[in-house]
C-alpha cells in the first residue's frame, strides 16, 4: 500500500505553528496574490505552488482541521477529531507527542515506528457526508478537500460536466517611447492554453484505470506522528479507479502552446493602456468559450522627453542673461520631419527658473481623437555660470549693487 507524503503546511505558508487565524489568512492572501494562475498564465510551477498554499490554507484556516493536523501531522476529511485526539494521546501520555510534520517525516524516513497501527483503519469514523464520488472522475490528482477551494477560484478545476469558459490572459507589452508616439507594430510571444487536440478537451478517452496513487486499493497509508493510518485515497476517493486520463494533456483537456502575436500600436498610445483581444485568451473546456487576451501597454521612457498624457514635457536650461534679458532659443521637439526636431521658443525677459512655457500642438497625436495633438511644455531651468575670472566676478558684484532688493523679503512676510 502506498504511503502518502506528510506536508508542512506551516512552512508552506511561512507562518509559525503558533500563528493566529488572522496571521494564517494574511500569509495566504499575500502568497495567493503572488502565485495566482491569473497572474502567472501558463506557469505550471506557480500553479503547483498555488495549489500547495491553497491546500495549506484550507487546513490551517479551519480550526477543526488545523487541530487534527497539529495532532497527526496530516489532515484528511476521513479522520474524526475524537479519533485524532485519541491517537495523538494514545500510548504517549498527554500532549507530549504532538507529531508535527517534521517529526513524522523523520520517523518515516528512518523507519522507526515503535507503534504500528497499520491495521487501524479510521475510515470507519468518517461522517456520512464525506464520501466523495467526485474524486473518481479526475485524472488530475488533487486530493479530496482540495477541490473545494478551487471550485470558486479557477473554473478549470471544477471538473464539472458541461462547457466551461476559458480564463482570460493578461500580458504586459513593452513599447519604446517612439513607437508609442508615432505608432508601430509590437511583437511578442504569448503562452496560451488550447483545446487538447487528442481528446478534444474531454480530458479522457473514456474508460477507467487503476488509481496510480493507491494502486487500486482505495486506501493509502499516512503517518500521524509515529502511527500509521489507513485513509481513503484522496485521488480516487476510495474507489480505486480513476478515469483514463488523456495521455497527451495529462487529463487537463488543454495543452499549453506558445505562439507569436503581432499587433498594431496606434500613434499616441499611452502608458498603462489596456488592449483587449476578444477570444484570444485560454481555450474553454468541453466547448466553452475562450477567454480574452488583455495587453497592458508599458511605454518606455526617453532621456529628454517625458510624456504626460498627450503632452510632452521637457526641461530646458537657459543662461542667467537669457532669462533676465529675454531671448529666442531653440528647444527640442518630437517632430523630426520639420526642422530636425527643434523649434524656436521666445523666453520673455525676467523668466524665472521652474517657469513653464507652452508650445501649442507640439505634443503627441491623440490616439483617441483624430487630428488632435497635445502640447509641449517647456520648463525653464536657469543655469548659473561658474565664474572663475576676476572680471566676471566684478561685473556680478556691480550687478548686485545695482539690484539690492532681497529676494527673500516676501517669504519672511509669510512666516
Ligand atoms: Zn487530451
Ligand atoms: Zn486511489
Amino acid at each position: 500500500m502506498a504511503t502518502t507524503q506528510t506536508k508542512d503546511y506551516y512552512g508552506t505558508l511561512g507562518v509559525k505553528k503558533t500563528a493566529t487565524a488572522e496571521e494564517v489568512r494574511k500569509a495566504f492572501r499575500k502568497l495567493a496574490r503572488k502565485y495566482h494562475p491569473d497572474v502567472n498564465p501558463g506557469d505550471k510551477k506557480a500553479e503547483e505552488k498555488f495549489k500547495e498554499i491553497s491546500e495549506a490554507n484550507d487546513v490551517l484556516s479551519d480550526e477543526k482541521k488545523r487541530k487534527i493536523y497539529d495532532q497527526l501531522g496530516f489532515y484528511s476529511d476521513n479522520i474524526d477529531p475524537a479519533a485524532a485526539e485519541a491517537a495523538a494521546r494514545g500510548g504517549y501520555g498527554g500532549g507530549g507527542f504532538r507529531g508535527g510534520p517534521y517529526a513524522a517525516g523523520a520517523d518515516a524516513a528512518t523507519g522507526e515506528v515503535p507503534f504500528d497501527f497499520g491495521g487501524f483503519d479510521f475510515s470507519g469514523f468518517q461522517g456520512g457526508g464525506t464520501t466523495r464520488a467526485r474524486g473518481a472522475d479526475t485524472g488530475g490528482g488533487f486530493g479530496g478537500s482540495f477541490r473545494d477551494i478551487f471550485s470558486g477560484m479557477f473554473s478549470r478545476e471544477q471538473k464539472q460536466r458541461g462547457p466551461q469558459p476559458g480564463t482570460d490572459l493578461e500580458y504586459q507589452v513593452n513599447v519604446d517611447f517612439w513607437s508609442a508616439v508615432r505608432g508601430g507594430v509590437a511583437r511578442l510571444e504569448i503562452q496560451r492554453q488550447e483545446t487538447c487536440p487528442a481528446c478534444k478537451g474531454k480530458t479522457s478517452y473514456g474508460g477507467s484505470m487503476e488509481c496510480p496513487e493507491c494502486h487500486g486499493t482505495g486506501q493509502v497509508t499516512q503517518m500521524g506522528g509515529r502511527m500509521k493510518f489507513n485513509i481513503q485515497c484522496p485521488r480516487c476517493g476510495g474507489t480505486g479507479k480513476v478515469q483514463n486520463a488523456c495521455a497527451h494533456c495529462n487529463g487537463d483537456g488543454l495543452v499549453t502552446k506558445r505562439e507569436p502575436l503581432e499587433f498594431r500600436i496606434k500613434a499616441g498610445t499611452r502608458d498603462g493602456q489596456r488592449i483587449r483581444l476578444a477570444g484570444k485568451g485560454n481555450a474553454g473546456l468541453d466547448g466553452g468559450a475562450a477567454g480574452d487576451l488583455y495587453l497592458i501597454i508599458k511605454v518606455g521612457t526617453h532621456p529628454v522627453f517625458a510624456r504626460v498624457g498627450d503632452d510632452i514635457h521637457v526641461t530646458v536650461p537657459v543662461t542667467v542673461a537669457e532669462a533676465a534679458l529675454g531671448a529666442k532659443i531653440e528647444v527640442p521637439t518630437i517632430d523630426t520631419h520639420d526642422g530636425g526636431g527643434r523649434t524656436q521658443l521666445k523666453i520673455p525677459p525676467g523668466t524665472q527658473t521652474g517657469q513653464k512655457l507652452r508650445l501649442r500642438e507640439k505634443g503627441v497625436p491623440s490616439a483617441a481623437r483624430e487630428g488632435v495633438r497635445g502640447d509641449e511644455i517647456v520648463e525653464v531651468k536657469i543655469v548659473v555660470p561658474k565664474v572663475q575670472d576676476e572680471r566676471s566676478k566684478e561685473i556680478l558684484r556691480e550687478l548686485a549693487k545695482l539690484n539690492p532688493e532681497d529676494p527673500r523679503t516676501e517669504m519672511f512676510k509669510e512666516v
